[in-house]
């Protein structure tokens, strides 16, 4: 059914509901064209029922073409708009108690089995420690329906993790429960909560209504169709969606969760997470599954490949009930960008190793095992939380951070955004991006600088060439009109030659702006960026930035400035201090550390920094490691235990701060002549010559620092 006949029948309308007529009309209808349906899927066109129907109908037998050109064709979305990284989460289950009577699980109120238990307070502290020590920052804490866990245990849940992960490098929680009032997410969220999940768990009501009738609290299926509506309005902004695959036909399923997430993606424009596992074995549970609903791997595989054909920007949370053979294909069928690695579907990871009583049967892998697992298929897990939006800011965070990255607004931001009160909030998040120095203003009135000159105290207002004279601040607000003076242009020249520039706003029917444009392009070819902010951008506005190569961020501003801050924000120094401010405090501090290793160290100090140094070699002769980058994290460990070795432990502390913040930016020195420069330092600490581990400290940091200044800095 096209999109318009959708809008007109009211799918996107205020609530969401489930017409399994329409559902069943669509799959029994003769299917449409398959290549046609691809070729739709690749133009990142959105695609309508007929379309998921069509695709439903594929034998997913490996020999089949049009199986494969699938899989083919969501691996290269998955890769474009997510890129190759796959953030590591894990689950910490607090309870196993619950009031429900769901027969798919084992943890159902009256199975007797051994094994109940819920976390006391203190162990589950104790087990944050262990999950964080592991590098987790992105932890789902789950619940089942446990009578003696309420809201205000939650609370004291979310805010011992949230202050525990902001003693660190930040992090994002997780929360999976049974569905809570709109008020309470609202409460959560105001303690740190970030994302919500809540599967459905099968989106045919009669099959739902059957299997729940003995709950007590999940017997209502509206009201936890109604959960991600709730989620949104609180004002947390990743929520999931899903099914647990095997209680009734996948086909329905899949088109009515695709359904659910086009609905959310137009009512709250954002593209939900989606969940999809499938149901597993489990101890004494009371559900024998009907063989017909069973999900094959390849099914699944079509499943994954078809949900990010369909909702193209979501995150598909791909699960560790899943081995992992199956777990890196379904990643390939365009899956991910989050996935379990240690997996316990016990209260606690070291309360209780091994529990009588599980909700299903899990695979769990070491960090450092899965690392290597996805190593091996070229992609790149990271323990960075995942950025649930469809923007990737990889890039141009450390311009900003650099400060290399320049602002232009374009009158379509106050024309697209009436409101005053909002406006003004929208320009205290740009004047609050402090990094950036340069912003150039086309629009006739004065709430922006205003709002710039007010939170920086002081700005260069540059509207003519006499305004160049005299600058008292390292602010510059250029205001621009349809003529400029002579300076003026030919600094606006300099500026969009060698900075990053950012359009928000931007017309493209600016002939003055466009020809500066165009310049730049033939002097410099692709070695200045311009990204351009704007809401579904008409194909000549498309055309006009793919020709300047620009990267092209579809999205409202307002969220986007909203997303930036808070991905400035999640590092507590990146927005505050230049690049170069930070190098030289690290040089200094480097150099200091290793002084004291060098006097210092012990036998253990030694022993750990060799190990580091041996592990850091052979990930460098693996060809397969080697690719991925992995070996940088021994990299950070040498940094790491140096300050360690100096008996001081604000080195450490400093040390880890920094390094997050400079990685980014350092990470393209030669990994061989990082290696030789590390095995110096360290035989000049062995030695406990001091001098010398500072002299080639100090010349791996100056080393380090050229490397960028080639690589990444080429202006
Ligand atoms: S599925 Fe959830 S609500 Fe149902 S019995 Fe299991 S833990 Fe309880």
């Amino acid at each position: 059914m096209p999109i318009d006949v959708m809008e007109k029948r009211g799918y996107f309308m205020n609530k969401f509901d489930i017409d399994p007529d329409e559902i069943k009309f669509h799959l029994e209808s003769k299917p449409k064209d398959i290549d046609e349906v691809l070729e739709k899927a690749e133009k990142l066109e959105r695609l309508d029922f007929e379309d998921i129907a069509a695709l439903l109908h594929i034998d997913p037998n490996p020999n089949n073409k049009d199986f494969s050109n699938l899989l083919e064709t969501a691996k290269r979305i998955r890769s474009d708009i997510l890129g190759n990284e796959i953030n590591l989460v894990v689950p910490l289950y607090i309870t196993n108690y619950c009031m429900n009577k769901c027969p798919y699980c084992a943890f159902y109120c009256n199975n007797y089995s051994k094994g109940r238990t819920r976390l006391t307070f203190d162990q589950y502290c104790k087990e944050i420690e262990y999950l964080t020590a592991k590098n987790f920052r992105t932890i789902e804490l789950v619940f089942s329906d446990d009578p003696e866990i309420g809201i205000k245990e939650m609370t004291k849940y979310i805010e011992h993790l949230r202050n525990k992960l902001e003693q660190g490098e930040g992090g994002m929680i997780g929360l999976n429960s049974s569905p809570l009032s709109q008020e309470d997410y609202r409460s959560l969220k105001s303690m740190g909560l970030d994302i919500v999940l809540s599967w459905q768990e099968t989106y045919h009501k009669r099959t739902y209504d059957e299997l729940h009738k003995e709950c007590v609290s999940k017997k209502d299926f509206q009201y936890r169709l109604g959960t991600q509506d709730r989620i949104y309005n609180s004002g947390i902004r990743n929520a999931g969606i899903g099914v647990l695959l095997g209680l009734y036909d996948f086909k329905f399923e899949v088109m009515a969760l695709v359904q659910h997430g086009l609905f959310l993606r137009e009512k709250f424009d954002r593209f939900p997470i989606v969940g999809i596992p499938r149901l597993k074995e489990a101890s004494r549970t009371l559900f024998q599954p009907e063989q017909k609903y069973q999900v094959s791997d390849n099914q699944l595989k079509l499943i994954t490949a078809i949900i990010r054909l369909a909702l193209p920007y979501s995150h598909i949370f791909i699960s560790t009930r899943e081995n992992k053979d199956l777990i890196i294909d379904l990643l390939k069928a365009g899956g991910g960008s989050i996935s379990a690695a240690l997996c316990s579907v016990a209260p606690g990871y070291i309360t209780h190793k091994k529990s009588e009583l599980n909700q299903f049967e899990v695979f769990s892998y070491e960090p450092a095992e899965m690392e290597q697992i996805l190593g091996n298929n070229k992609f790149i897990p990271t323990y960075d939380p995942p950025f649930f939006d469809h923007i990737n800011l990889k890039s141009l965070i450390p311009e900003i951070f650099k400060g290399n990255a320049a602002l232009f607004i374009g009158s379509g931001l106050t024309s697209t955004v009436t409101d005053y009160t909002r406006n003004s909030s929208i320009f205290k998040k740009i004047a609050d991006i402090l990094t950036i120095k340069n912003i150039i203003i086309a629009n006739c009135d004065s709430i922006l600088e205003d709002t710039i000159k007010h939170r920086r105290g002081r700005i260069n207002l540059i509207q003519e060439d006499k305004d160049m004279l005299e600058m008292e601040s390292d602010t510059n607000v250029y205001k621009i009109h349809s003529s400029f003076d002579p300076l003026m242009f030919n600094k606006l020249e300099e500026l969009f030659f060698t900075r990053t520039i950012l359009f928000v706003g931007y017309n493209i029917n600016d002939d003055n702006i466009n020809a500066i444009i165009k310049k730049t392009k033939r002097r410099l070819e692709n070695r200045v960026q311009y990204y351009a902010i704007m809401r579904d951008p008409t194909e000549v506005e498309l055309r006009f930035w793919k020709s300047n190569n620009a990267i092209i961020f579809n999205v409202d501003i307002e969220p986007f400035f909203d997303i930036l801050t808070e991905k400035l924000r999640t590092d507590p120094i990146i927005n505050r201090y230049t690049f170069n401010a930070l190098w030289e405090v690290r040089k200094q501090m480097e150099m200091s550390s290793v002084s004291l290793a060098a006097r210092y160290r012990g036998i253990r100090d030694i022993e750990a920094l060799e190990t580091i140094l041996e592990r850091f070699k052979e990930a460098l002769q693996d060809e397969k490691t080697r690719e991925t980058g992995i070996f940088w994290g021994y990299d950070f460990d040498f940094h790491v235990g140096i300050s360690l070795a100096s008996g001081n432990s604000s080195f450490y502390d400093i040390c880890r701060l920094l390094y997050r913040s400079l990685s980014t930016l350092s990470r393209q020195a030669q990994s061989k002549e990082t290696l030789k420069q590390h095995e110096e330092i360290l035989d000049a600490i062995k030695n406990k010559d001091e001098e010398r581990a500072v002299k080639h400290m100090e010349d791996h940091i100056d080393y380090v620092r050229e490397i960028w200044e080639r690589g990444l800095n080429p202006r």
